[in-house]
């Protein structure tokens, strides 16, 4: 494979190879609980029970560690999940640091879970380096990176981050679910660990939950997530494994268009009259763009914008889109948009009139009448 050199070539290729015994060209889904072994439990094929691991995962594994560029990967049955168990690996009394712009459920867990267990969570602007250098002179076990960040979509220097990071003793983990491999690669850049919920783009079809975490070596960290999965089990299912894996095929092609799609609704959206901000890091304006432009290849497909008229006049647009479903989540075919202040519960962090919105694979045409005729009521 080593004249591959495009991510497209591999995310096809990785974890696919034709199967051995068969032939088979399209990767077999293998549901099999236990695998026979020897007298003395001797392996048979390297397999012995499906919580331990499995074929059909194996593959997806593959794929996963050679779209990041990393010596490993474990799949988990979400990308909350692959969070838990990573962070359940770190000791008490252990300083992380976690960005201020973040997934809801990573807030969650740090705001109300982490405590309990006595680690200590601190919240930074991880688009601030100095910042951060400020709060890494006492030592610290973990570095929460995402970038670009949900739902304001900030842009993080994963280089400059993972060198301060690094500095302070710390793991530098990297949730790469919003860009993809496809168009950000943490590991190259200096991070040690990229997390994602494979639930969005590597799905790709709103039909399937699963996370995942790609480890730059195959180090005692890896090992201590790889034993804990094993035994507490948030495993990803094969059946999951496998519509994942075949997410992985068409990954790079989604990808293009979803972003292609994107560059021209956030065109049409910033020039529009009700619209007072557009957030995508792909605009020369967005204060992240210089550093998106250094470490992403693309910009990708997720944005938010913040309308005129306040919350009134954002959930009544909203309510008039006919191509755009109103839903949380995103990196499906559908286009998505959601008002993250209601879904964000008693003490929402989001702009009252911000939308967030995932740039489906539908015609950008159709996409930009719609916004066109919920905006101002032209069809
Ligand atoms: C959805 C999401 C998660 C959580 O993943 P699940 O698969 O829903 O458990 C974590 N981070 C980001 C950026 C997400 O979008």
């Amino acid at each position: 494979m080593n004249t591959i050199r495009h991510p497209a070539t591999v995310a096809v290729h990785a974890g696919n190879a034709p199967d051995e015994g068969t032939g088979a060209v399209a990767p077999p889904l293998h549901l099999s609980t236990t695998f026979r072994h020897g007298p003395a439990g001797e392996r048979v094929a390297g397999y012995e029970y499906q919580r331990e691991g499995n074929p059909t995962n194996d593959r997806l594994r593959e794929s996963l560690a050679a779209l990041e560029g990393g010596q490993t990967a474990c799949t988990f049955a979400s990308g909350m999940a692959a969070m838990t168990t990573l962070l359940d690996c770190l000791p008490n009394g252990a300083r992380v640091l976690f960005p201020d712009d973040c997934y809801s459920g990573l807030r969650m867990l740090f705001q109300e879970f982490l405590p309990e267990r006595g680690i200590i969570a601190e919240v930074v602007d991880m688009a601030d380096l100095e910042a951060v250098r400020a709060a890494c002179t006492t030592p610290v076990a973990m570095l929460w990176i995402e970038t670009p960040s949900n739902p304001l979509m900030k842009v993080s220097d994963i280089p400059g981050l993972a060198d301060i990071g690094h500095a302070a003793g710390a793991v530098v983990v990297v949730d790469n679910t919003f860009a993809t491999p496809l168009l950000q690669r943490p590991l190259a850049l200096g991070a040690d660990i990229v997390m994602h919920s494979t639930t969005k783009y590597f799905g790709g079809h709103s039909d399937v939950l699963g996370g995942a975490l790609v480890f730059a070596k195959d180090d005692e960290l890896a090992h201590k997530v790889a034993h804990r999965l094993h035994v507490t089990g948030a495993v990803l299912s094969p059946f999951n494994a496998w519509l994942t894996l075949r997410g992985c095929r068409s990954l790079g092609a989604r990808m293009a268009m979803h972003c292609a799609n994107a560059r021209k609704i956030v065109d049409f959206l910033a020039a529009h009259p009700a619209i007072e901000r557009v957030n995508w890091p792909g605009l020369a304006s967005h204060p992240g763009h210089d550093i998106a432009a250094r470490q992403m290849r693309e910009f990708g497909a997720m944005l938010s914008i913040e309308v005129r008229g306040g919350r009134e006049a954002t959930l009544a647009m909203a309510g008039k889109l006919r191509v755009f479903t109103n839903a949380t989540s995103l990196g499906g075919c559908e286009s998505l948009i959601e008002h993250r202040a209601s879904v964000e519960g008693p003490n929402p962090r989001s702009p009252q009139n911000l939308l967030r919105i995932s740039i489906g694979l539908e015609h950008a045409d159709d996409l930009i009448a719609d916004l066109a005729q919920a905006l101002d009521g032209t069809d």
